[in-house]
């Protein structure tokens, strides 16, 4: 397996490949990790997948648990637009963290994961695709030749400007924006008395995001509007005064002020053969919900069982169900990001007007709170590598769905197909057929709540298929066809 591109993306999908023990052969033609902070938030579905590789509590000590967002309006009045209720997968939903200090934990943990080898300095230049393999040159950008380097699979977690798609002369389809962001990242004394939790602020002259990063940081983003110059706004002294509005005492010391363009953007297919894209390789979007590097995780963790468990003889066709499962999914958190982006660039004062009363007529009401506790897309999957096709509207989703964590299920149940029961019948028949099961504790209200008694899970924790005991042996059928030969053959 090769993986082109060391960024955070690359870096989770090495680490979980490593614990499904694949040969792994990532690649970054920087000889270092990029050092300044892109994302500001994760959420807990990302986490989840940290503790799949056991770094969530490494990654959460040098981050910051947000209790939910707020946009204000033009006339400064706060109005919560994002509640983060705790508890259904077992992580806080929103975190600001520090992506350099994030990926450090990343780098660390690689160390320790024999079957990945890390190289840096070396650029890909061109991908041969072969009916049963990969063929890639990669050249060390110090000088010199490149080199033929063959895997069974090449994923492209390669950026935005990714080589790997423009050598699959895939279309990065969408639109950039017209205005551009500064971006200003600031090292602070304390927590921001006036900005407890990130803050959308909506002033039609000049909008702004302002949010607590990890512990001792501080972001602000200030909106361009299109064709402005962006210069006198990165002038040192513009940049302090534009931040010491904000401090009531506070010391903050800038540490880089930089200008964004942000993308809609997805590439028009994520696979070609033995080639798959992932990260912002395969889709971009503007910042506004915190989705980027998220949207990245999903993926690597999407991924990574399926290409071990088809490197383990399971059907090639394992492999679709990556982009067919991926794609709404992304395309949803796209357009949230829009959304939010869409209430936050407001600048004719008209829509302003608009915005700021509809949120003052809804502040305390059942609508804000349901809004602010469901604007997220949930977890879960229209269609895929699934026994039964998952129901159509994703609240009725029993199939399809990330089965929930409230303690640290997910410590018993390994990395591997599980399953979970309250019922004895089902305990007996599944474990007949060699699958690990284990009983759901506190989260068999779940199963109890939907009149089930059991869930087999995929190694990503996504319901492959549940029921009573009369649905095991369908189920278990199912699995057969997608299940690695070995695995099937050991349960007989
Ligand atoms: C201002 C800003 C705010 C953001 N806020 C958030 C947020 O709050 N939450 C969130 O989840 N996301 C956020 N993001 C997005 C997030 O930072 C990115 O989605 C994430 O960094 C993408 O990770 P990646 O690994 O896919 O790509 P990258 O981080 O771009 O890594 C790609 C890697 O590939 C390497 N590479 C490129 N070409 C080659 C080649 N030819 N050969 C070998 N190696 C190559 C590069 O050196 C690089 O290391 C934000 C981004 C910005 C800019």
């Amino acid at each position: 397996m090769i993986i082109c591109g060391l960024g955070p993306v690359g870096q989770l999908l090495a680490l979980l490949l490593g614990d499904y023990g694949v040969r792994t052969l990532a690649i970054d033609r920087e000889h270092e990790p990029y050092t300044l902070p892109r994302a500001a938030v994760i959420d807990d579905e990302v986490l989840r997948i940290f503790q799949s590789v056991g770094l969530d509590r490494a990654v959460l000590a040098d981050a910051q648990v947000q209790p939910g967002a707020s946009i204000i309006t033009a006339a400064g009045r706060a109005v919560e637009v994002f509640r983060a209720r705790s508890g259904r997968l077992g992580h806080p939903p929103l975190v600001s963290i520090n992506q350099p200090a994030m990926e450090r934990t990343m780098l660390a943990a690689l160390d320790d994961r024999p079957t990945v080898e890390v190289r840096r300095g070396l650029a890909l230049e061109t991908v041969d695709r072969r009916a049963d393999h990969v063929d890639v040159y990669a050249r060390p950008v110090a000088g010199g030749r490149s080199a033929l380097i063959s895997a069974r699979w090449l994923v492209g977690c390669d950026g935005a400007n990714s080589a790997v798609r423009a050598r699959l002369q895939i279309p990065f389809q969408g639109r950039t924006a017209p205005q551009r962001w500064i971006v200003v990242d600031a090292l602070v004394d304390r927590p921001l008395a006036r900005i407890p939790h990130p803050h959308f602020v909506g002033r039609a002259a000049r909008p702004t995001v302002t949010l607590p990063m990890s512990p001792g940081r501080h972001r602000w983003e200030w909106m361009l509007h299109p064709g402005e110059d962006p210069a006198p706004h990165l002038e040192p002294a513009a940049v302090e005064r534009a931040v010491a509005e904000w401090l009531e005492g506070e010391r903050a010391e800038i540490e880089r002020a930089v200008v964004y363009t942000f993308h809609t953007r997805m590439a028009a297919r994520w696979r070609r053969g033995r080639v798959l894209l992932a990260g912002d390789a395969a889709h971009l979007m503007p910042p506004f919900a915190g989705q980027g590097f998220s949207s990245g995780a999903r993926d690597a963790g999407n991924l990574a069982w399926k290409l071990a468990d088809v490197l383990d003889g399971a059907p090639l066709s394992l492999i679709d169900s990556y982009e067919r499962e991926r794609r709404p999914h992304v395309a949803a958190m796209q357009r949230l990001a829009r959304l939010i982006g869409g209430l936050v660039q407001s600048t004719r004062p008209w829509r302003v007007r608009a915005r700021d009363g509809w949120l003052c007529a809804v502040e305390g009401t059942r609508v804000q709170r349901l809004l602010a506790e469901n604007v997220k897309p949930l977890p879960t999957y229209c269609e895929g590598a699934f026994a039964t096709r998952p129901a159509r509207i994703p609240m009725r989703r029993t199939v399809g769905t990330l089965f929930p964590q409230t303690g640290r299920l997910d410590d018993r149940l390994g990395s591997t197909w599980s399953a979970v029961t309250i019922d004895e019948t089902s305990r007996a028949l599944l474990q007949d057929a060699g699958i690990s099961v284990f009983d759901p504790g506190k989260d068999g209200e779940w199963l109890r709540a939907r009149g089930l008694t059991w869930a087999l899970l995929r190694p990503d924790r996504y319901v492959f298929a549940c029921g009573g005991p009369d649905d095991v042996g369908s189920a278990l059928q199912a699995w057969r066809r997608i299940a690695p030969p070995a695995r099937v053959e050991v349960v007989g």
